[in-house]
């Protein structure tokens, strides 16, 4: 088709060497990001107008479903089936540069590419998720991947946790959480269980001293889930460490340093000895968004919390991890932000009134055991939105449905349902 081979057309200029420097291209729709959220968008732009001419920016070769990262530190899931190729997650009908975008000028309506090229667009949606920030814990980045020293929120390594957590017979294991935000609160401590769950089932638990290290000041945001994740916490005999951060690791010596700060304000380094780390890193808004006119003055991105709008510039959207909205940041959030953004960015197009609101809805399914989860699912402020049958998301309760949903099911919904516009259970509200 016309479309296909528009897009070969446009990867095949990017990795050739002919310069494009000072070139502009235009595409009515411009889409910073191909992740959860930049390829959600796009498929729920088309389904509402096929005729809109939609590019995607987007440097990577390869696409993550990233909650399945967590299963695979778990051991339930095979590494190969939380990735694929770009290419094979594309949409045909958009064109795709396989560039990053450097700078956005939104008084001129222009973003402008790795190759020096510039791209007009009558709207843009920002979709290019958070940074890991590994640098700002010092040893952490050369430590990763030996001496037992680990990340499931790093590409690749969650094998690494899996193999790891086989081989600990006895032993001290660290779980670390940094400041808020991050993306799904609650994957430091799934991480956590499920290693825990592990050691439990293998007769080892009693050897193994398990103490988690959170940088904020309680278990989990949402109180009403926090009593049964303490139930566990008990169960596994986890010693918990409040407003205690990793500021520091040193992996031949298999040592962390974390910082705690008392209400005065005075802090304290302490260093622990550790058999297996598995750190998580503190998180910010991307340098092109953080450093950007368009930020909030936290750095992310300042939108609208129920249009999902720009605050400032009226033809400029946003959703996933960028967000400055104060919900969750997970792909079951992008799941109901996608549909509320292409609804509301064709209504733009169109000159007219934007009527699709974001009530705030995140998910994170915590993985207690291997077998069981307690599905928390919760909007703006923390109240509860299920949007599952409660023979599935039974309130605070870990079921067996839940993790069903988690094991089998929630990967082909994401590749073949949310990135091709199938919009399930994601009917937005009206403002
Ligand atoms: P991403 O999916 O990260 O995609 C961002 C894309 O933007 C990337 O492809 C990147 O290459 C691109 N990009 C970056 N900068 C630029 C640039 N300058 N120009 C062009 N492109 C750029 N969510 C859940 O719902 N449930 C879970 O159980 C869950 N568990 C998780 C467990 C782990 C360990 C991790 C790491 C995440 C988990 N998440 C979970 C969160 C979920 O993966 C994210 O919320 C989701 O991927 C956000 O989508 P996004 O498109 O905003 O960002």
């Amino acid at each position: 088709s016309l479309a296909h081979s528009k897009q070969r057309q446009e990867v095949r200029g990017m990795t050739s060497n002919t310069t494009t420097t000072g070139s502009v291209k235009t595409h009515t729709v411009v889409i910073v990001g191909g992740g959860a959220a930049g390829i959600s968008v796009a498929s729920s732009i088309h389904k509402r107008d096929g005729n809109i001419d939609i590019a995607i920016i987007e440097p990577a070769n390869r696409h993550h479903y990233q909650p399945g990262w967590t299963m695979v530190g778990g051991g339930v899931f095979r590494p190969e089936v939380t990735s694929k190729p770009m290419s094979e997650v594309m949409p045909k009908f958009v064109s795709w540069y396989q560039q990053p975008v450097t700078a956005i000028d939104q008084d001129n309506n222009q973003v402008s590419l790795g190759d020096g090229s510039s791209m007009q667009y009558k709207a843009l949606v920002l979709a290019p998720g958070l940074e890991l920030n590994w640098g700002g814990i010092e040893g952490l980045e050369e430590a990763l991947g030996s001496n037992g020293v680990t990340s499931n929120y790093r590409e690749g390594m969650a094998s690494y946790t899996w193999d790891i957590v086989q081989k600990l017979k006895k032993g001290r294991a660290l779980f670390s959480q940094p400041p808020m935000p991050i993306k799904c609160a609650g994957a430091p401590q799934k991480a956590m269980y499920l290693s825990a769950d592990y050691w439990l089932k293998h007769g080892v638990l009693n050897n193994v001293d398990i103490q988690f290290h959170n940088a904020g000041a309680v278990l989990f945001g949402v109180a009403d889930y926090v009593p049964a994740l303490e139930a566990y916490v008990e169960k596994y005999g986890i010693d918990l460490n409040f407003q205690s951060t990793l500021v520091a690791v040193n992996g031949p010596s298999k040592t962390a340093v974390f910082r705690s700060t008392d209400g005065e304000g005075n802090s304290q380094d302490r260093e622990v000895s550790f058999d297996m780390l598995h750190a998580v890193p503190p998180q910010r808004a991307p340098k092109l968004i953080r450093e950007s006119a368009l930020a909030n003055e936290g750095g992310w991105l300042n939108l609208e919390d129920d249009t999902l709008r720009h605050k400032t510039y009226t033809n400029i959207f946003g959703l996933g991890d960028v967000s400055g909205t104060g919900n969750a940041k997970t792909a079951a959030a992008v799941r109901k932000q996608a549909p509320v953004v292409a609804e509301n960015l064709v209504a733009t197009l169109r000159d007219q009134p934007l009527e699709a609101a974001y009530l705030g809805y995140g998910s994170c399914p915590l993985t207690v055991e291997n077998g069981k989860i307690v599905l928390a699912e919760f909007g703006y402020g923390g109240v509860l939105q299920p949007s599952f049958p409660k023979w599935i998301n039974d309130g605070n309760k870990a079921t067996r449905a839940a993790w069903w949903l988690k094991a089998k099911k929630l990967p082909t919904l994401y590749w073949h349902g949310m990135l091709k516009g199938n919009e399930w259970l994601a009917k937005p509200a009206k403002r």
